[in-house]
């Protein structure tokens, strides 16, 4: 789908104002991603606002896994992990540029962690809860064969280990090809429009107004259902004042140097302090380590990681590890998310305990609310919000077909992206991202197949393909969310971000002012995201 840009965005708050929809989707994060395309899917006449970026709330702030949750099996979260599992498959199916399969070791210890038999028990149960057989089967290693597949692993106490697999993915650009998905079957979408409030006629919500944060201008929409799908802000919309919906849990995650922590694999540790599960999983040449449970009383605006967190985490990767040593200078970028747990009935279990199972809520007024779940589960609680909308002749609407729907590009083989004129590294990585077709469009633009980041795989003809067909309209969207270099470039990409919006600029036609502002707020976003480090860097 070409073409989803500044311009889409301008026409579609257009639409907006105009047109009366079957249903308004608050939330541009996976949830409402996804109910977004369902709903467009199954023909409903379907608008999208999102108040940020797309995944710029919790959707872009994962563990980046596709995975079914073994560790809920401790808590005989049986039906949970079936359907993820299910989701997981049917993604792997469905989205294979976009969801890779991932095997990982997890380690068993005399003195800490699952016993030897609870993880052979659960790692069996895992593999029968996974009907389509979509990935390899678990393999149990001894303790001589777990440190062939992973030399710098601690083998004190080592009893041996599991392998087993779930997937991997880019979440924030899973969330973008949701996101696509649905635009492309007819929804309406605009990222950076905020509802501010709920529009009401006889008791009955019937729309929205909202503002467009990059110009002011506020406008009410229309609609015969409405869908809040906002994530931890959940409340902020639902009314009357009801006691909080949500728990919300923040869980930070940091990337190192992989040379440093020397994992091969991915891995699911358990840490000594407290028993958690651990993941360290391969990121290229990094790796990437989380996450932390802690509930949280702040502001859900501002989340980030902080020393403690931090430290927690090198504590199990050094534990884990032993030669690795990391320290907080080690960590090339961290982040943090809150997770959007349903309270009721969890007020007093600590935090990885409670539900990650989703809870829907229909208000006397017909706003429904969505919260909870995971990534990997969103296609399927879509799902079971789209049952409940009628379409626009009152009937129910038509069953789902999104299981079977493609997702995301298609896989080309390596050459046809080489014969563009990238290199090895670069076609690997835009193989995940884009087809030859969509690259073609914008080959001639200057230096597309060069690096932007010296030693990275990332090139300039991303940011084209970022403000043209992307809907990226800030250099965060870019760096962050497109592009990643802000997770990572060795600075996190403050050092090129005055070359990328002046690039953007040209695009975008900014004025000067506006690409100072940009450089300026990237920066500071930057800063605060390594202020744990304490030293200023
Ligand atoms: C640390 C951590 C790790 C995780 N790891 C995984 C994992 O590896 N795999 C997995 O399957 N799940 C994982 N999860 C769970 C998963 O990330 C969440 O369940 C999921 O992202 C929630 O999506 P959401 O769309 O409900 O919320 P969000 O992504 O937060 O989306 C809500 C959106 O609503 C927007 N919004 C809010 N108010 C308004 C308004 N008034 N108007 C318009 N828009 C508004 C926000 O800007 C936001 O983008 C993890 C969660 C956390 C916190």
């Amino acid at each position: 789908m070409s073409g989803f840009d500044v311009d889409t965005r301008t026409q579609n708050l257009r639409r907006l104002e105009r047109d009366t929809f079957d249903l308004l989707v608050i939330g541009g994060g996976i949830v409402g991603a996804a109910i977004a395309r369902d709903a467009a899917t199954r023909g409903l006449a379907t608008a999208l606002v999102e108040r940020g970026d797309f995944a710029s709330g919790t959707s872009g702030k994962t563990s980046r896994l596709v995975h079914g949750g073994l560790r809920y099996l401790r808590t005989y979260k049986v039906g949970l992990v079936r359907t993820a599992v299910r989701e997981r498959d049917v993604l792997l199916e469905q989205a294979p540029a976009l969801v890779h399969p991932l095997p990982f070791v997890i380690p068993s210890y005399r003195d800490h962690g699952p016993s030897r038999w609870a993880l052979r028990l659960g790692l069996l149960v895992y593999d029968f809860l996974s009907k389509g057989k979509a990935l390899p089967r678990r393999v149990w290693l001894r303790p001589d064969e777990t440190t062939e597949r992973e030399p710098r692993l601690e083998v004190g106490g080592l009893e041996g280990s599991g392998i087993y697999y779930d997937a991997w993915t880019d979440d924030a650009r899973l969330v973008l090809a949701v996101v696509k998905e649905a635009a492309s079957k007819g929804a309406t979408i605009a990222n950076y429009t905020e509802v501010t409030e709920l529009h009401r006629t006889a008791g009955r919500v019937d729309g929205a107004h909202v503002v467009d944060r990059l110009t002011g201008t506020a406008f009410r929409v229309k609609a015969r259902g409405v869908v809040n799908a906002t994530g931890v802000w959940l409340d902020r919309l639902r009314s009357p004042p009801t006691s909080p919906t949500i728990r919300p849990t923040k869980g930070i995650h940091i990337f190192l140097p992989r040379a440093k922590v020397g994992n091969r694999n991915a891995l699911a540790l358990t840490a000594r302090r407290d028993g958690r599960i651990i993941f360290v999983l391969p990121w290229g040449d990094l790796t990437l380590v989380g996450t932390t449970d802690t509930d949280f009383h702040g502001n859900p605006d501002v989340v980030l990681p902080d020393a403690h967190d931090v430290e927690y985490l090198l504590e199990a990767v050094n534990e884990a590890f032993p030669e690795a040593e990391v320290t907080p200078t080690d960590v090339v970028s961290a982040y943090a998310g809150l997770r959007p747990l349903a309270r009721k009935g969890h007020e007093d279990v600590p935090e990885s305990e409670v539900s990650r199972e989703h809870t829907l809520f229909q208000d006397d007024d017909g706003l429904i609310s969505i919260v909870g779940g995971k990534l990997t589960t969103a296609r399927a609680m879509a799902e079971a919000v789209v049952n409940r909308i009628p379409s626009s002749d009152g009937k129910q609407s038509p069953a789902l077909t999104t299981r079977v729907l493609p997702l995301g590009p298609k896989v080309h083989p390596l050459d046809e992206l080489t014969a563009l004129g990238f290199d090895g590294a670069t076609a690997r990585r835009l193989q995940h991202r884009f087809t030859p077709e969509e690259l073609k469009r914008h080959l001639e633009t200057s230096s597309a197949t060069r690096p932007i980041v010296n030693g990275l795989a990332a090139v300039w003809i991303e940011v084209e393909l970022a403000v043209r067909e992307e809907m990226a309209v800030t250099l965060s969207d870019v760096l962050v969310r497109r592009l990643g270099l802000f997770y990572e470039a060795p600075d996190q990409g403050s050092e090129v971000a005055p070359k990328v919006a002046v690039r953007m600029a040209e695009v975008l036609a900014w004025d000067a002012g506006r690409t100072d502002r940009e450089v300026r707020e990237y920066r500071e976003l930057v800063a605060s995201h390594r202020r744990f480090r304490g030293d200023g860097g």
